[in-house]
């Protein structure tokens, strides 16, 4: 998902595993996490937020490790301020697998496919639990976040809306074609195998432009500073690396 370097282990680190793959969470992880869960003054729904956000970074991560398992690449995940990374584990040789364009954009889509697979599982419960949760979301209140809900909605619609909110609203932000974000990858392999020699140039100005207008609709349309700030800085760093490498 979000992107960025790889922060050296801390001692207050949480280690775990699922199904083989190691997993870090980073402590400043759940700051951000927290931040994000802010809409709200009610303990327990900043608590359940902190927890959606959790477990949606964690299954998409997910997707790209068994995505990578899938190649023969190990993989373990990372979770830390910016989100969460799946990092290729170098074998016990020190190679890792040379995984082809198609391989990869196949790694970078695992990633959303399953977020909007979980968003899927929490709708069907949402809906076999009897909730108010498919119309609440869906028709009234897609773009504010589930924890400002207003108050005519049980604890359990709030916390499947969240879920949905989350899997599927930064499942599709996710795969805009701006670096690091998943889309990148899949535009910069995509471009590189329609064009080898100006692919990864071409895909870096498509990042510069796409998340220059991400930014600017953001903050318009929506209001977001945060948005504006996050495209801003990613368009920036996209035209950093056009200046540096061509
Ligand atoms: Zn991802």
């Amino acid at each position: 998902m979000f992107l960025f370097q790889v922060p050296p282990p801390t001692r207050f680190d949480l280690n775990f595993s699922v199904a083989g793959i190691r997993v870090r969470v980073h402590p400043l992880f759940w700051v951000i996490a927290l931040l994000l869960g802010t809409g709200s003054t009610n303990l327990l729904l900043i608590a359940i937020a902190i927890f959606v956000i959790f477990v949606s970074i964690l299954v998409h991560e997910l997707g790209h490790a068994f995505a990578f398992r899938r190649f023969g690449q190990d993989s373990y995940i990372i979770l830390h301020m910016m989100g969460g990374l799946a990092v290729p584990e170098s074998s016990p040789y020190g190679e890792n697998v040379r995984l082809t364009p198609n391989q990869n954009i196949f790694i970078s889509l695992a990633g959303p496919i399953a977020g909007f697979l979980l968003a899927l599982v929490v709708i069907l419960l949402g809906i076999g639990l009897g909730g108010q949760l498919v119309f609440s979301v869906f028709f009234r209140f897609l773009p504010i976040p589930a924890v400002v809900l207003p108050y005519e909605f049980g604890m359990l619609d709030r916390v499947f809306a969240l879920f949905v909110f989350i899997n599927f609203f930064w499942g599709l932000i996710n795969l805009l074609p701006v670096f690091p974000l998943d889309g990148g990858n899949v535009a910069r392999y995509t471009l590189i195998q329609t064009d080898p020699i100006n692919g990864l140039r071409n895909s870096l100005w498509l990042s510069v432009i796409t998340g220059a207008i991400i930014a600017i609709a953001g903050f318009v349309l929506l209001g977001s500073i945060y948005m504006a700030f996050l495209f801003g800085y990613l368009a920036f760093q996209s035209y950093q690396a056009l200046q540096y490498r061509f």
